[in-house]
């Protein structure tokens, strides 16, 4: 069966392999990526839905609104055509954050017992931003789906409902399963959300040292149980080495003069700086 179709398949694989190629913004790296913009947003508006059903959203008006300032001023220098940004907390304890396909991010309130001012929380919003503008997921994805590609037509591969589509999508983000939805990322992904975030952090006026604070903070977090974002986000001294380098490149975009996007006096949100 997979003999007598194998030069269709062939074929087939070749031309979306071709069309597969994508680069990845300031790093520009080549990556292999089979979804398009709209499969990535639906299928991150899906999980959202579910994100949104299983976890208690956070209505804390100060948290919000830290989450929402910071990640609109990432979000508009990321360029991201297409995307459809939008920013949740989670009430939730654990420090976390992550962000599904399309740019939908969702942060924990416990990172706020970490990130401790806007240049902080930037530092987290950036990076996940990051992972979103270099489509780090749906590379993941790709690369789940190239292992099923031979013994798959390739329509089904791409068919949003079909099951190794659904596959691919449990198995890098985790939803519904044990994992969480902490998107497991491949080491070389993490640095490349690293040094594009600071890049981000840098064009939206923010301090992008404070990246090596938060990680310095967040490496004294862990205890008895390691936070989920610590075990997706490993963080040792060459992680925070490899950030203290990428910090001249990124300062290299920011503009002359650096806006501050002080909150309203009367209401600042606990442990954050405006
Ligand atoms: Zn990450």
């Amino acid at each position: 069966m997979i003999r007598r179709n194998l030069p269709a398949i062939l074929i087939a694989a070749a031309v979306i392999l071709a069309a597969a190629c994508s680069t990845v913004p300031y790093t520009g790296r080549s990556q292999m990526n089979f979804l398009g913009q709209k499969e990535e947003l639906a299928l991150g508006q899906q999980a959202a839905r579910q994100v949104m059903q299983t976890e208690k959203i956070s209505r804390d008006p100060v948290m919000n609104a830290a989450v929402n300032r910071v990640g609109r001023n990432i979000a508009a220098v990321a360029n991201m055509p297409g995307a459809r940004w939008e920013f949740h907390v989670i009430d939730k304890a654990e420090p976390n954050a992550f962000c599904l396909p399309g740019g939908i991010i969702f942060v924990y309130s416990g990172i706020f017992k970490y990130a401790r001012n806007d240049d902080q929380l930037a530092a987290v919003i950036g990076h996940e931003v990051a992972h979103a503008l270099a489509r780090h997921g749906a590379e993941r994805m790709s690369q789940q789906m190239a292992v099923a590609l031979p013994g798959v037509a390739v329509a089904t591969v791409l068919d949003m409902q079909s099951p190794v589509m659904g596959q691919a999508f449990a198995r890098v983000y985790g939803i519904g399963a044990q994992v969480g939805y902490a998107l497991p990322h491949s080491r070389s992904q993490e640095l490349e959300a690293d040094r594009i975030g600071l890049i981000l952090m840098a064009k939206a006026g923010y301090d992008p040292e404070a990246a090596v604070s938060f990680w310095q903070n967040m490496s004294r977090a862990g205890g008895a149980k390691l936070p989920a974002f610590l075990s997706t986000h490993p963080v040792g001294q060459a992680r925070i080495q490899a950030i203290i380098r990428a910090l001249p490149e990124a300062r290299s975009y920011a503009p002359g003069k650096r806006e501050q996007f002080i909150p309203p006096d009367d209401d600042p949100p606990p442990g954050v700086r405006g």
